[in-house]
């Protein structure tokens, strides 16, 4: 195992705890003065919210066995940083005497991915320094082991490559019947808030969620966790339900990333091409290949440009949940909006959001007004489509379209629906016999 620490921080290693405590509270002064202190300036750059105040999250490299039986450059990291409630991402650069400079040169190269605000707690960055320089050479924001992103340092800047696994999908079925809401009810059995949004997004144009249910209504419910090597990446997915709702049945089967009915048909309505009701000339095509005129650093676009001016209307392309609504001193004010369990539009340089985080919208739906925010050469709005996690060119052949499940695909779906009926009936029974014992 390499030993990395810097004699900074060896002497810091050997300083008593309660002068740390000292330091690290004198530290958070004198950052929450120059915090205030920035803040007269008329155009401030929006950081996102991010980690890392507690030293103690700060680790010198563990070799991990994972990682170096898989690679065999693996060269372990400098630190390793889990980030904690409240971190930001300029107090942990601060903390490693990384410049702030670095820190927006990284933000840059983010631009085209966005990565740095979905940030959250749990999540780990992994810093590789220069041992000339000292300067930072990479940075790695590790959401789970199925999905990392890379920050490398080239000339004039920072690269981004994404890595996501599929991993391995493992299902489980969950059953209940409805006391009180049908999200505590869902919450009761294990469901998070993402999955009982998107279940409720599902089948808005069938049922009132907030109201539509009555006590003893059931349902049940398939869904699978991803694993990566037999740890939980922590992502799911939502593969069939079957609601009982007084008479009726509601339900919904993932096949090849799309839901349908029982019978086939798609629920997932169509998208419009564009987010604007008006005529607008697009600016800038989407090209994944993309460079800096100057710097020759790759620059991806990974969306489509329209020039719009100041204050136009945008609406959402398809019916889905908003999922972020933030401020990026690159991006500026934008939108993100999950469509379901495969597609994915972002909104960005807005002026105004008109939706929060967590609101249900459909296709259509006045959702903002553009704008000129953040690093942008003039008026335009910058519209994305991602189809599974990947940017695609939403001008192209990529637009979603309303299916039905026909020809020789119709077998293949029948029996995956017939044997999913079948588990969830199977505990809907255990269930209920159980119930009855109590
Ligand atoms: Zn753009």
């Amino acid at each position: 195992m390499r030993q990395v620490l810097s004699y900074a921080d060896r002497f810091w290693a050997q300083l008593p705890s309660a002068h740390k405590l000292i330091t690290i509270i004198l530290t958070l002064a004198v950052l929450g003065f120059i915090f205030i202190g920035g803040h007269n300036n008329s155009k401030q750059l929006e950081l996102p919210k991010i980690a890392a105040t507690q030293l103690e999250n700060i680790d010198t490299h563990e070799s991990d066995d994972w990682q170096e039986s898989n690679n065999e450059l693996f060269v372990p990291e400098d630190y390793y940083y889990t980030i904690g409630k409240g971190d930001t991402l300029s107090q942990i650069f601060d903390m490693l005497r990384i410049p702030q400079a670095t820190m927006y040169e990284i933000l840059e190269s983010d631009l085209a991915v966005l990565a740095l605000d979905t940030i959250k707690p749990g999540d780990n960055l992994r810093f590789w320094m220069n041992p000339d320089t000292h300067e930072l050479s990479k940075l790695e924001l590790e959401f789970s082991r199925a999905h990392i992103v890379t920050y490398q340092r080239a000339a004039g800047g920072f690269e981004y490559s994404e890595t996501i696994l599929p991993g391995v999908w493992q299902q489980e079925v969950v059953a209940g019947s409805v006391k009180g809401s049908f999200y505590q009810s869902a919450q009761k059995v294990g469901l998070n808030a993402n999955e009982i949004m998107s279940i409720s997004a599902l089948f808005k144009d069938k049922m009132n969620f907030n109201k539509g249910f009555r006590r003893g209504d059931t349902f049940e419910v398939i869904r699978s966790r991803q694993t990566i090597d037999g740890y939980e990446t922590g992502d799911s997915r939502i593969e069939a339900i079957r609601i009982n709702s007084q008479k009726r049945e509601l339900t919904a089967f993932l096949y090849k990333d799309s839901y349908y009915d029982k019978n086939g048909t798609g629920m997932e309505r169509a998208f419009s091409r564009i987010p604007l009701k008006t005529k607008a000339r697009i600016s800038s095509n989407f090209n994944p290949t993309r460079r800096h005129p100057i710097t020759r650093l790759i620059r991806p676009h990974n969306g489509t440009d329209f020039a719009v001016g100041v204050g136009t209307p945008v609406y959402s392309t398809g019916d889905g949940v908003v999922e972020e609504v933030v401020k990026n001193p690159y991006a500026g004010l934008y939108i993100k909006i999950k469509h379901g369990q495969k597609y994915k539009t972002r909104y960005l340089h807005l002026s105004k959001s008109l939706v929060h985080k967590g609101q249900a919208v459909t296709r259509g739906q006045k959702i903002a007004l553009s704008g000129n925010s953040g690093r942008s050469t003039g008026a335009h709005l910058h519209y994305e489509l991602h189809v599974n996690n990947r940017p695609v060119n939403a001008m192209g052949d990529n637009v979603p379209i309303m299916t039905e499940i026909e020809g020789n695909e119709r077998k293949a779906f029948k029996a995956q629906v017939a044997q999913q009926m079948d588990k969830m009936s199977h505990l809907k029974l255990a269930l209920l016999t159980s119930s009855k014992k109590n």
